[in-house]
């Protein structure tokens, strides 16, 4: 069945009332008609399966048969910080990050990111990067979409509200996993029943992930991370492409955390 986010519906009791790109996406794109059903998310906390009564030039009218909760929002908070990466990586990361159940992404800027970022383009990139998570999410079940803010410094990135900070480094004498088993440990240990919007419960400390740009961290930015609390960690032997180093960090995360 087909989702769409779309926090502009209009409800009234169980009938809704769909405007704007999704009206267009309905009847154009898709070409579905009346008694056709589609699921609708982000009005507010719930998920409507709504079945298609009318569908105009403009928008789409239809009934509430359910109303449900996601089951596929993560239930762990897990943000990722990644430099920008060239071309069309970063959005690729978005984009499997999403899937994968990633809460907020921070685009960081460090010391050897190549890609100069274009101001004048920098409104459409933004909205690329909007639309490839709102899509994502769409896609594989979530209701909530993350979060993407950019374009941080380091300082700053690491600056941001976590219990877990770690930072994927290719020399780290630590594995991730073991962090990871580590955390999940020490919270179920304290019983802590952390409730996060929208989530079910205990899972995971609030986990920071950072990914550095192709030409790595400087040691002067893994030594800046280590003073402020962050811990090296790293993901074997090899050197992985940062792409490839956030998507395996992400799912080695979200394996301990997201239960
Ligand atoms: N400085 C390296 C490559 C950096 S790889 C060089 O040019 O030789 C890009 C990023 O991916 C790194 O900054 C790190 O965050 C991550 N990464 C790559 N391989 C990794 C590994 N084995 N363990 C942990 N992180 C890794």
């Amino acid at each position: 069945m087909h989702r769409f986010c779309c926090p502009d519906a209009c409800r009234d009791g169980d009938q809704i009332r769909i405007e704007g790109s999704t009206a267009v996406q309905i009847r154009r794109v898709l070409r579905l008609s009346p008694g056709d059903q589609v699921v609708l998310f982000g009005l507010d906390e719930w998920e409507y399966t709504v079945q298609l009564e009318r569908v105009d030039r403009d928008s789409a009218h239809g009934r509430v048969v359910c109303r449900g909760a996601s089951e596929a929002d993560p239930r762990c908070k897990v943000t990722l910080a990644m430099a920008l990466l060239k071309g069309e990586k970063s959005e690729w990361v978005l984009q499997k990050g999403t899937e994968l159940g990633v809460s907020r992404f921070l685009l960081m800027q460090t010391r050897r990111t190549v890609p100069a970022p274009d101001e004048r383009r920098r409104d459409a990139r933004w909205e690329r990067y909007a639309r490839i998570i709102r899509e994502a999410t769409e896609q594989c079940g979530r209701q909530r979409s993350p979060g993407v803010d950019g374009l941080l410094s380091f300082d700053q990135a690491l600056a941001h509200p976590a219990e877990l900070v770690l930072i994927l480094h290719e020399r780290a004498t630590t594995r991730l996993t073991e962090v990871l088993v580590d955390g999940r440990r020490s919270v179920l240990d304290a019983n802590l029943s952390v409730q996060h919007p929208g989530t079910h419960g205990v899972s995971g400390p609030d986990t920071l992930l950072l990914v550095g740009p192709e030409g790595g961290f400087t040691e002067d930015e893994v030594a800046l991370a280590t003073d402020r609390g962050a811990r090296p960690v790293s993901l074997g032997r090899r050197v992985l492409r940062a792409e490839t180093a956030a998507l395996a960090a992400i799912t080695l995360a979200m394996d301990a955390f997201d239960h």
